[in-house]
């Protein structure tokens, strides 16, 4: 199959930071980008040669939009599978809609992952409270319950500490059917962020250690700093995620590190994630730069981190007190700011992230945080 070339225009179902970033490797690599999502002046729209403002299940202007590029793509996947499948009509889709659909829903996610053999934590459907309480007897408590529909940013999850929490917690949770889930007691969260061409190569930006916030991702440290034998183990979890998936394109695979030492997967995004933003300073070929090649068919880029790294999220709460310091920051050597074009800085949404490297881990957070700090003109 030929590749996809610079000068071709590449097609992204949403428009948020995710795609922005895309579209700042395309332009440089000399692609077109356009986009479609139901938001106008989003963050990818601002730098995209074609911005299209459509709900995502008006099939009607997905498919002319797949009619215009030379292949469509995601940069998040709560994109229904009638729409990947309607643009399949007119481009290729990468990753294929299958693969969205078996991530976009926990219980698919779930399944696919205990039925290949892959760890996970226990967990049951749930579809009325009778169930969840049965359920619980089996599972244990505490248990995190998650509605089985898209959530993201710990949204629609609520965790179980007693039996007397069940009823309520199943009232507050509103969904006709959801997930419970064993708590895990982990040590750490860790995630890996790969990429898979069409030939079927496969490059990995290393095991990345995260910290969670109110359930948004904080702070990430590359590398992890686990045992060899660990690491290794998590990047041949991912390798054969990808495998089972048939994915062409990036997925992250965030885990779990139980207290047990044992690997666990809590979840998959099939696009470029959070946590590997970092790859934007450290390594040769970027989380983004891998995503265009994987869709295009180019062959993968180095994906090895040359330097120790750190990302710091800035969240719209930043903005409480004014415009953040950003001299103060950038006044601190190895720090790199990345601002995402949203005009309206809510507390809670991710405006930007800030990205350090240094000659250690340890270094690059001490940076990283710092230079966070140094935003906040009430700090
Ligand atoms: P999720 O939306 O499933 O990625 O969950 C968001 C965060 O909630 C995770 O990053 C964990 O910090 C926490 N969490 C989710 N599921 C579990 C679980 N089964 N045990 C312990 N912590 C969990």
């Amino acid at each position: 199959m030929h590749p996809i070339l610079p000068g071709a225009t590449i097609g992204v179902l949403g428009s948020g930071q995710l795609g922005r970033m895309l579209g700042l490797v395309a332009r440089r690599m000399g692609y077109h980008i356009a986009t479609l999502s139901p938001e106008e002046n989003s963050p990818l729209g601002r730098i995209a040669d074609l911005e299209v403002v459509a709900p995502y299940d008006d099939l009607d202007a997905v498919r002319a939009f797949a009619k215009k590029v030379a292949v469509v793509t995601f940069e998040f996947e709560n994109v229904s599978a009638a729409a990947a499948a309607a643009a399949a009509q007119f481009a290729p889709v990468r990753p294929r809609g299958a693969v969205l659909h078996a991530c976009q829903h926990r219980l698919r996610e779930k399944s696919f992952l205990s039925e290949g053999g892959f760890p996970v934590a226990p967990f049951r459907i749930v579809r009325s409270l009778d169930e969840l309480r049965a359920a619980a007897a089996v599972i244990g408590l505490p248990a995190v319950l998650k509605t089985a529909g898209f959530g993201y940013d710990g949204k629609g999850q609520v965790k179980i500490f007693s039996d007397g929490e069940l009823e309520p917690a199943w009232k507050n949770l509103g969904a006709p059917e959801a997930v419970l889930e064993q708590f895990v007691r982990f040590t750490g969260e860790v995630s890996v962020v790969a990429a898979r061409g069409l030939d079927g190569s496969f490059a990995h930006h290393g095991v990345v250690r995260n910290e969670h916030v109110n359930h948004i991702l904080d702070l990430t440290v590359s590398p992890a700093g686990l045992p060899p034998a660990l690491a290794a183990r998590a990047v041949e979890l991912a390798r054969a995620i990808f495998e089972k998936l048939d994915l062409v394109g990036v997925l992250a695979v965030e885990l779990f590190l139980s207290e047990s030492g044992e690997l666990i997967v809590n979840e998959l995004a099939p696009r470029p994630h959070n946590s590997g933003h970092f790859t934007i300073e450290a390594c040769p070929a970027s989380q983004f730069e891998q995503q265009l090649r994987a869709v295009c068919g180019l062959p993968l880029g180095d994906a090895a981190p040359r330097s120790p790294a750190a990302m710091a999220q800035l969240l719209g709460d930043l903005w409480a007190d004014g415009e953040p310091d950003w001299p103060a920051a950038l006044a601190l050597p190895g720090v790199a700011l990345h601002l995402y074009g949203k005009t309206e800085a809510r507390a809670g949404r991710k405006m930007g992230h800030l990205t350090a490297l240094a000659e250690s881990p340890e270094k690059a957070v001490e940076t990283v945080l710092a230079a966070r700090r140094r935003l906040s003109r009430a700090g």
